[in-house]
């Protein structure tokens, strides 16, 4: 008996994760930066940089969020979009 109910409240507990759509679930953001070649020329050119993602601070990927803001744990299915409150709620 035991088991089998631990095992849902860890389910209850587990947030979904979504691959970031920031990084696309690479956990690093490239961006250009437009450099000035010289000084004497006004022809720039982009450099890439690369950081680490902001979103997911370089994870890949987010725990799905509710509408009201709370994390959507593995209890409610791994297509749920909201949490077991709002879920109950309907
Ligand atoms: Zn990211
Ligand atoms: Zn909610």
């Amino acid at each position: 008996m035991g088991r089998v109910r631990d095992y849902q409240i860890d389910q209850m507990e587990t947030p979904i994760m979504d691959k970031c759509p920031e990084c696309d679930g690479e956990g690093i953001v490239y961006y250009e930066v437009a450099r000035p070649q010289s000084f004497t020329r006004d022809v720039g050119y982009l450099d890439e940089v690369s950081e680490v993602c902001e979103k997911c601070s370089g994870d890949g990927e987010i725990k799905r969020l509710c509408d009201c803001g709370d994390i959507v744990t593995l209890g409610m299915g791994h297509d749920a979009e909201e949490c077991e409150d709002c879920a109950n709620d309907r």
